[in-house]
């Protein structure tokens, strides 16, 4: 690991304005930063600790409801807190599961969303300063889309990177349409959080939208009362502390037998937080019946590229689709 200069965040425009300054680098549970910093991978000259800002004005660690309904999120919050909040777990089980299907006891309790939803991919070779990676060194090549894949993404991918979003939580946000609060140099604003992170395309090294500064302060569950028939299935190598191989987050709004409305979200399989639209089309207006499930999971499928070693992914994506889809609809 390099120096770096340590800075403690006084408020949140004091944030910001330090973050904004070259080779910056935020931290808040660190439990993804700090990894990647003692591998070398990233090599910030300065880090801005969010940390002290819980206790102060600015404290970004609660849960909301507001009047409307909506959820809202402070990003400082634990993932253990929010898997466990009454609220959410009624509300919205996809989100409490997805929070409970990730990494272990310990990280949870340290992990926060923000960081969560910003946290890198798991590619091995991204994580391998030795390795030719176009993530980590733009233009250096692609080491995963030759090598070994079977981690890797089979939707969103480009010539130049492959690898898979990580997060759980970041899948059922995106099936929810959450809203993100982003405070940045210009103040405050607010996206879709379909508009958070960005396919690799030409430039794989650029996962976001956020600008140089931009602090993430809440996230939005939009009152939908459909999603307390929600859940979050994740298939993995091991039963804990293992990144998906493929998950879904799905919510059926039911009547007598009819899919009224859905929501499709798609982990593991993804270079970013997906959302299925196909997937949720080939459902709505459908009787819930096994063959609406697989003609679902056909179309959410449909633009899927497998590599080498991920070709089983297609397969088992579709069927952790239809099984969640089945399990909501019993
Ligand atoms: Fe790097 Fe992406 Fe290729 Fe992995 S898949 S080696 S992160 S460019």
């Amino acid at each position: 690991m390099i120096d770096f200069e340590y800075v403690a965040a006084s408020d949140l425009d004091a944030a910001v304005r330090e973050g904004s300054v070259p080779s910056t680098r935020f931290v808040a549970g660190g439990t993804t930063l700090l990894d990647l910093m003692k591998l070398d991978v990233e090599q910030p000259a300065r880090v801005v600790d969010l940390n002290p800002l819980v206790g102060g004005d600015d404290s970004l660690r609660y849960v909301r409801v507001r009047p409307d309904g909506t959820v809202t999120l402070g990003a400082l919050a634990h993932m253990s807190d929010i898997a466990w909040n009454p609220v959410v777990r009624d509300k919205y089980p996809m989100v409490s599961q997805a929070l409970l299907l990730a990494a272990s006891g310990q990280v949870r309790n340290m992990a926060t969303m923000g960081g969560n939803v910003l946290q890198r991919t798991r590619c091995v070779y991204f994580r391998d300063t030795a390795s030719a990676c176009n993530k980590r060194e733009p233009g250096s090549g692609c080491s995963a889309i030759r090598g070994f894949n079977r981690q890797h993404a089979i939707l969103g991918g480009s010539e130049h990177c492959i690898a898979t979003h990580p997060s759980d939580f970041a899948v059922a946000l995106a099936a929810l349409d959450a809203t993100v609060h982003i405070h940045g140099v210009s103040g405050d604003r607010t996206i879709p959080f379909s508009e958070l992170h960005v396919a690799p395309d030409d430039h794989p090294e650029r996962e976001t939208t956020l600008k140089p500064g931009d602090v993430i302060t809440a996230f939005d569950l939009p009152p939908l009362p459909y999603t307390q028939r929600s859940m979050y299935l994740k298939v993995r190598d091991r039963a804990s502390f293992a990144f998906a191989l493929a998950s879904a987050a799905v919510a059926l709004d039911l009547d007598k037998g009819t899919i009224r409305a859905a929501r499709v979200g798609l982990g593991g399989i993804a270079t970013k937080p997906w959302r299925s639209h196909e997937a949720e089309r080939a459902l709505i207006g459908k009787p819930a019946t096994p063959a609406t499930f697989h003609a679902a999971a056909n179309a959410a499928l449909a633009g899927a590229k497998t590599h080498k070693d991920n070709a089983f992914k297609l397969e088992l994506a579709k069927r952790t689709l239809v099984r969640a889809l089945s399990e909501l609809s019993a």
